[in-house]
């Protein structure tokens, strides 16, 4: 049939006066043909022409390539008959058919002026032109195909003839390298390749159109541990589930990939709606936070949202995922589980924070840190029966800073490891001066006992300062539990292995579970200070929850000690509750390890409750960062305790009474107020207007603004303290 075809073929040439031999059909085709053995002398009718016809039949025969020709008006003239059989035909069929229409008009891939009717009206040379054939079938079939015009003597136009090769296979492996280059193999969502090229080309469109975009950058809370303790296979379902929960909600309102191990971007174009946008990211939190079921058993993983809006956030994709990620970095802080939107002030924020952690990593290295110990009393001898030691540390341009506001900067820089390992030391070789039943407890971050050589230095400070294990107590709080590791149980076994004892700290203000307290082996449960504080209000539960954790403590074998007592109302109330011991500042502040060693007269030290007698109304003693402005200057300090008509406000010094500020809140909540006491570096400020109670009992300004800017730029402060960043 194939031979049949070519002969047929060949009288058609013959008959437009065009060569009638194939010999003179390749040496008309490339520069490849002319080259080769093949004869080039019309005349010559030879064994050579014989064999060259031979071998382009065997050419066609190996399909490796076909050959077809046109006559002036594109109508095939010749095709190979492996090609039409692929296109479902024969070669008979398609002679005489237009050759274009073998492949649809959008059958090219690159721009107009190189698609196949345009150079067939043109009549010019092309090669390896990658073009779609027509089919009934659902197979695509991809071709390269080259063509020559060729003219006769008078340079008239008699048609085309060519070559065509199959690249379908080609194409679709380099398809498929495309798509695995910009696409998560796990989630099958986009990877961080393929959502940055789209955002750059949405973000370069829309500049042109003034048109707005926005991404949301996504982050599992506490996927680490379940990748931990359930393995990573379990992650990787996990993530699979997350990503299909995640289509489901965003459908096709925007594009979602997967920029990292637990990290998401989703981009949103034409989205700019605040309330749109805090919508779909409330729904994404909820749907997320559902259960999973996965093979290795079942569990709950939360997320926090960070968004950026386009052009307000950025109008380029550095930019608008820099900020969405100082959002992100927020809501993570701001307790997991909830979205931001970027605003000046978060960056403002995280501009003071990275100071803030350079000036921090100067003070550790220059010795800038101390620590101070706060008495623990034994609440039926009144004894000092240990000290609990506290970070200090003194900013030389912004006096005093917070632990609450210094600690978590460490710990999120690693910075804590080094510095943990110091206070331990410190704490130890101070403790060691006391009499031999005071114990020292020292705080130790989750991330510091995460750290894979925690025991190791634990073991050695002992050895090196030479205190009795049992002198050392350390204090975590329930946090540790929530951790993105799951290593804790292993680590409190080996640390009672050692003798050193184990303290719950701030109990009650986490995600106390009673089946921590079962597992974990604790000498000590901290009762947290909110209980003491909320104890006085009517219909507080406070103290039903105090009898029960000491109840749980006495069962389990635990002593318990009250946290932050201030007056000598709490401190009745606490002992009627049959609470072993108490630290607060009924008994006494945190104090300089050099003013310890002389009160222990003969061993013992009698501590005398000095407080007053009781709270003043509705006051709440908390560590708040908030910012305050005077005029136009813009400070950073720490609410230490707040009622609706006024707060202590620690972090600035010289601040003369009489002083106005607006206090920032936070989330656009504002309020004014006076300064009517100084002392150090503690201030107590009145509110121009009552404070209410949100939702979760905590204190908040009616006032919202829409756009207050309380500061401006390179204002040298009037105080010292901690003046912001900008
Ligand atoms: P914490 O471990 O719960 O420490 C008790 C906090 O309550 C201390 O705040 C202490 O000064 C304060 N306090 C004690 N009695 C009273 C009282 O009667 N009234 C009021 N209003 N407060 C009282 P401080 O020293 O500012 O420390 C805050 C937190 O910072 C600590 O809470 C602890 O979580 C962390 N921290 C402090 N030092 C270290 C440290 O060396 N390492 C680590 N990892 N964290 C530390
Ligand atoms: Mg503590
Ligand atoms: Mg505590």
């Amino acid at each position: 049939m194939r031979i049949g075809m070519q002969e047929k073929s060949s009288a058609r040439h013959t008959s437009n006066g065009e060569a009638s031999n194939s010999s003179s059909f390749l040496s008309r085709f490339g520069s490849k043909s002319r080259g080769s053995a093949i004869p080039t002398e019309e005349s010559t009718v030879s064994i050579r022409d014989t064999e060259a016809l031979e071998l382009l039949r065997n050419y066609e025969e190996t399909e490796l390539g076909w050959f077809w020709a046109t006559d002036e008006n594109g109508r095939i003239t010749y095709i190979t008959e492996s090609f039409a059989e692929v296109l479902g035909s024969t070669a008979s069929a398609l002679v005489d058919t237009s050759f274009l229409d073998l492949f649809p008009r959008d059958a090219t891939e690159d721009d107009s002026s190189r698609s196949l009717p345009f150079l067939f009206a043109k009549r010019t040379k092309f090669i390896e032109l990658a073009v779609r054939s027509k089919q009934d079938d659902d197979d695509e079939h991809w071709w390269a195909i080259s063509g020559i015009p060729q003219l006769d003597h008078a340079h008239n136009f008699k048609g085309y003839r060519g070559v065509g090769t199959d690249i379908t296979e080609q194409r679709r492996s380099s398809a498929t390298t495309e798509r695995l280059a910009l696409c998560d193999p796990l989630t099958g969502l986009a990877n961080r390749t393929a959502i940055s090229q789209e955002l750059e080309k949405t973000l370069q469109a829309y500049q042109t159109q003034k048109s707005s975009c926005s991404i949301m950058l996504l982050d599992l809370d506490r996927f680490k541990v379940v990748n931990d303790s359930l393995g990573h296979p379990a992650g990787d379902e996990l993530l699979k589930q997350v990503s299909s929960r995640l289509k489901h909600v965003v459908g096709d309102a925007g594009k979602i990939a997967r920029i990292g191990g637990d990290e998401f971007q989703i981009l949103l174009p034409t989205w700019r709606d605040k309330a749109a946008l805090a919508g779909l990211a409330d729904e994404i939190i909820q749907v997320v936070s559902h259960p999973y079921s996965i093979e290795e058993g079942r569990c709950i993983i939360g997320v926090s949202i960070g968004i950026a809006i386009s052009p307000f956030d950025g109008d380029n994709s550095k930019k608008l995922i820099k900020n969405a990620d100082i959002a992100l970095y927020a809501a993570k802080s701001a307790g997991k589980g909830q979205h931001y939107f970027f605003t000046e002030e978060l960056e403002d924020l995280a501009e003071q924070r990275r100071i803030l952690e350079q000036d921090l990593g100067d003070a550790i290295a220059n010795g800038g840190l101390k620590l101070v110990y706060q008495p623990i009393v034994d609440v039926e001898s009144s004894s000092v029966v240990s000290f609990e030691a506290l970070m200090r540390w003194n900013h030389p341009e912004r006096g005093p800073i917070s632990p609450a506001v210094f600690i978590p900067i460490a710990e999120e820089t690693n910075l804590i490891v080094g510095l943990g390992r110091w206070a331990l030391q410190q704490a130890c070789l101070t403790a060691k001066e006391w009499p031999e039943g005071i114990r020292v407890s020292v705080n130790v971050s989750p991330v510091q006992l995460a750290d894979e050589h925690f025991l190791e230095d634990l073991e050695k400070v002992l050895s090196e300062t030479g205190l009795k294990p049992d002198r050392l107590e350390i204090e975590v709080t329930e946090s540790v539990f929530l951790e993105e590791s799951a290593t804790s149980d292993t680590i409190f076994a080996d640390i009672k292995q050692i003798g050193v004892r184990l303290a719950l700290d701030d109990f009650g203000t986490g995600y106390s579970s009673l089946s921590y307290l079962q597992n974990s082996p604790f000498d000590k449960i901290k009762v947290d200070q909110s209980f003491i504080r909320g104890a006085r209000k009517p219909g507080s539960k406070s103290e039903a929850i105090i009898a029960a954790i000491v109840a749980l403590a006495n069962a389990l074998g635990a002593k318990t000690t009250a946290e932050g007592l201030e007056t000598l109302d709490e401190l009745d109330w606490i002992k009627d509750l049959k609470v072993d011991q108490v630290q607060g500042y009924v008994f006494s502040k945190p104090l300089e390890a050099s003013d310890i060693k002389s009160q222990f007269s003969e061993g013992n030290w009698t501590a005398r409750a000095v407080g007053p007698k009781a709270q003043r109304a509705d006051r709440i003693s908390l560590f708040r960062r908030i910012k305050l402005f005077h005029e136009e200057e813009q400070f950073e300090a720490v609410i230490r305790n707040i009622s609706s008509s006024g707060a202590l406000i620690e972090g600035l010094e010289d601040v003369p009474v009489g002083t106005d500020f607006t206090i920032d809140f936070g989330e656009r909540k504002i309020v004014d107020c006076t300064v009517k006491r100084a002392k150090g570096n503690q201030i107590g400020v009145a509110f121009k207007d009552e404070l209410i109670r949100d939702g979760d009992g905590a204190y908040c300004p009616k006032r919202e603004y829409q756009n207050f800017k309380g500061n401006k730029r390179g204002k040298k402060p009037k105080f010292s303290g901690k003046e912001s960043a900008n």
